[in-house]
């Protein structure tokens, strides 16, 4: 692992102007997701070409809700959409507000091991029109 940073003291703002406290960055995407699999309250918050900002998350998203809205590409089908980065999807990849209907719909999912998997709703996709950025 190589967080570069110190941990705890680097402070980074947002495109909505919010200051958060970054514990660590990375240069490499798959050691960032290394990272995010065994400390699941943090997430990524920002990236910036390889850079990969890697901060503290509350579970309820209250940080990143006030966090900037990424560009992703579905998991299931692949279209593009504006959500945030969950720790448990590659970076890169969430899932579509399309996609969460038709998983949720269908029977035997597991509501926490949805949340495990593609975060919460309002957080990470099923944004309302003003929390998107662009
Ligand atoms: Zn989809």
């Amino acid at each position: 692992m190589k967080i570069i940073t110190p941990p705890g003291r680097l402070y980074v703002k947002t495109d909505m102007g919010t200051d958060v406290e970054v514990i660590g960055m990375f240069l490499d995407v798959g050691e960032a997701n290394a990272y995010m699999e065994e400390n699941k309250e943090h997430g990524v918050v920002l990236e910036y070409g390889h850079v990969i900002y890697i901060a503290a998350m509350s579970d309820d998203g209250s940080t990143r809700r006030k966090l900037r809205t990424v560009r992703l590409s579905c998991c299931c089908c692949g279209n593009g959409f504006r959500g945030r980065q969950h720790w448990n999807q590659d970076t890169g990849h969430g899932l579509c507000d399309s996609c969460v209907d038709w998983i949720q719909g269908r029977k035997g999912y597991e509501p926490d091991d949805f949340k495990r998997t593609y975060g919460l709703p309002g957080v990470h996709y099923k944004l309302t029109a003003d929390e998107v950025t662009t």
